[in-house]
């Protein structure tokens, strides 16, 4: 059983904080880029041959900037190439501003059955500065056409001069439009971005204020029923991410299209983020990856560490004692004594007490060997 991702490389504009692989000038390269995809469908599922599809993610870019048949091919494509399980968790990301009732309906006739929003912020003012194609009015327009399916929205925090009352004015705003699930990003100022510049002027809020507001975005969404089942995930009982869990398990996954990343049989491979390079290695019937790693011995241990102790589950020790044939708390009893303050037991589950889970990566850095 596995997820798969296809990753769809066009957005109208670029956001300032943007470094995903997404090329605004390069909408008119969309049907060879589709083909392209088509291509590597079908090549991944004679490479992974009698690989079940549990979950499907169509993610960007802003998927739903293209014309809807291609996304409608692609998943036509998926399920020739492999078998694809009948109840698949199958997730489509949107903006607002590009969707419209002929687009959701295409979407649903091919089982698109979960809707991941980019909302970021409630507020006009915001969305502008980041360059956002869209207003808030626009989200609930989008929701709108969404009424009664499964709904995610994504939310930024850490935006210049944002206050904890805004951030909570925005997840109102999501939750009116109906959305039964929330990631909720700190806002990353990559070099090369023009909000790194903002970064570089102080203007961005500081670690310790987005953590204050973090803090807060937590309570606030207890209190409206939303669990926080990873360190930005929440969602209402049942509506977490089946596709984003599959990751966290460290469960395999085929990622196709530029950029995409998969991970299969314990290697861990990626696709060029140009768009160009993509095109004419598929064409040319050679191999889209620009790099290929086995995970294998203590890389893998501390992947499945790492990877467990964002959850608000934790890591399952008899688990990890099947899957390396260990004993975990003597494996790791040194840095468990070390990092005692910060972790809760439960029986065979450890998991990072709540208060400390923003901050984990000092804690699970400890587990590396
Ligand atoms: S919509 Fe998403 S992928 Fe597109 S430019 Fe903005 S942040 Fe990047």
């Amino acid at each position: 059983m596995a997820g798969l991702y296809i990753h769809v490389p066009f957005c109208k504009q670029k956001c300032t904080y943007c470094d995903f692989a997404s090329f605004p000038k390069e909408i008119g390269k969309v049907e060879s880029y589709f083909a392209c995809l088509y291509r590597e469908i079908e090549g991944r599922s004679k490479q992974y041959k009698d690989t079940v599809i549990d979950t499907v993610y169509i993610g960007g870019g802003t998927p739903s900037v293209v014309e809807s048949k291609f996304i409608m091919g692609a998943l036509r494509q998926v399920r020739k190439c492999f078998k694809v399980k009948d109840d698949a968790e199958i997730t489509i990301e949107l903006n607002p501003g590009t969707v419209d009732e002929g687009k959701i309906k295409d979407y649903k006739s091919v089982g698109i059955n979960r809707f991941s929003i980019g909302l970021q912020t409630g507020f006009d003012d915001q969305l502008k500065r980041l360059n956002r194609i869209h207003t808030a009015k626009d989200f609930l327009l989008c929701t709108n056409l969404l009424k009664g399916e499964n709904i995610s929205a994504d939310i930024l925090i850490g935006l210049h001069d944002q206050t904890a009352a805004q951030v909570e004015k925005t997840i109102d705003l999501a939750i009116a439009g109906g959305v039964s699930h929330l990631s909720v990003y700190a806002l990353t100022p990559e070099v090369g971005t023009p909000i790194y510049t903002d970064y570089l002027n102080g203007e961005l809020l500081s670690e310790d204020e987005t953590a204050d507001i973090y803090e807060h975005v937590v309570k606030y969404l207890k209190g409206k029923g939303f669990n926080r089942y990873e360190v930005s995930n929440f969602a209402l009982d049942g509506a977490y991410s089946r596709h984003n869990m599959n990751y966290w398990k460290r469960g395999e996954y085929i990622g196709v299209g530029v950029s995409a990343s998969s991970f299969m049989e314990n290697r861990r491979f990626t696709n060029t983020f140009k768009i160009d390079e993509y095109i004419n290695a598929v064409i040319y019937n050679k191999s889209p990856e620009i790099s290929s790693d086995m995970i294998e011995g203590d890389d893998a241990k501390f992947e499945f560490i790492m990877l467990a102790l964002r959850t608000a589950d934790g890591l399952d020790t008899a688990e990890y004692n099947k899957i390396f044939n260990e004993d975990f708390d003597n494996e790791y009893s040194e840095s468990l004594r070390k990092k005692a303050q910060f972790l809760e037991r439960n029986g065979d589950k450890i998991k990072i007490k709540d208060q400390y889970l923003y901050v984990q990566n000092d804690i699970i850095l400890e587990f590396m060997k």
